[in-house]
């Protein structure tokens, strides 16, 4: 289970709309407790690295994830998760983001249909390289509760992202 402090999900959700109707990226740190929840305190947003359309495709340099590693050390937490938006698409990974995904992280993906957010759903690799999903311990986005109800219905594993 992930818990956000307010402030991550907070900064993570306006990053994710400040961005569309590109792909936004950062990474997520804090502290995983020996029941396996993760409690994510830090953030740090990333430059979408990915040349051409960015609203299909999100990279991370490997100099992002070099620093994130040493950002995470100097301050005691784990880097513990990627997140990154899905524009007008739903919060399911795509088969690109299972070939670029690697285990231990989470992977926290934010649908944002016209700008506004919707759902925001976390994802892990299980030990066949499959994404199974990871709950997230209060429902999500809060700011935009008025217009969360109209975005579940998108949100259908029947028309998977492609991005
Ligand atoms: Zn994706």
């Amino acid at each position: 289970m992930l818990v956000f402090s307010p402030l991550v999900r907070e900064r993570m959700l306006a990053d994710a709309r400040q961005t569309f109707p590109d792909e936004c990226c950062g990474f997520l740190f804090g502290t995983e407790k020996e029941d396996g929840s993760r409690y994510l305190s830090d953030i740090v947003v990333v430059t979408n690295a990915k040349e051409g359309d960015k609203r299909r495709r999100f990279e991370i340099a490997p100099k992002d994830y070099l620093a994130a590693e040493q950002y995470a050390e100097e301050r005691g937490l784990m880097l513990l998760g990627v997140y990154h938006s899905h524009p007008n698409h739903p919060a399911v990974p795509s088969e690109h983001d299972r070939l670029a995904a690697q285990p231990f992280f989470s992977y926290v993906i934010i649908s944002v249909l016209d700008g506004r957010i919707g759902r925001v759903r976390s994802w892990r690799l299980n030990d066949a390289r499959q994404f199974e999903e990871e709950s997230i311990a209060e429902p999500l986005p809060i700011e935009d509760k008025a217009t969360h109800a109209p975005f579940v219905a998108v949100d259908n594993p029947a028309h998977p992202s492609t991005c």
